[in-house]
């Protein structure tokens, strides 16, 4: 598979990120707190709903769900 959204990248926002945790404990295996600071699974993941929740959950919206062939922007939401 290598088709629009067959895979997505995650990122956080460093600056943005203030620690609370709400990803990591959505999708544990997606995000992980490293000194008080979100770092997303660096290569590409397979589309997950833990994602999507996790980037909606976001109480300042540092993550960005992408697809990872176009950069389109899967969450959050605008
Ligand atoms: S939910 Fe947002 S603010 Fe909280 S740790 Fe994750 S990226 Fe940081």
């Amino acid at each position: 598979m290598s088709g629009p959204g067959a895979a997505w990248h995650l990122s956080v926002d460093a600056g943005t990120c203030i620690g609370s945790g709400m990803c990591a404990g959505i999708a544990p295996a997606l995000f992980t707190l490293v000194d008080g600071v979100s770092v997303a699974s660096p290569a590409p993941v397979a589309p997950d709903p833990a994602a999507v929740d996790a980037a909606e959950s976001c109480p300042v919206e540092a993550i960005a769900v992408r697809d990872a062939a176009d950069g389109h922007l899967v969450a959050p939401e605008p």
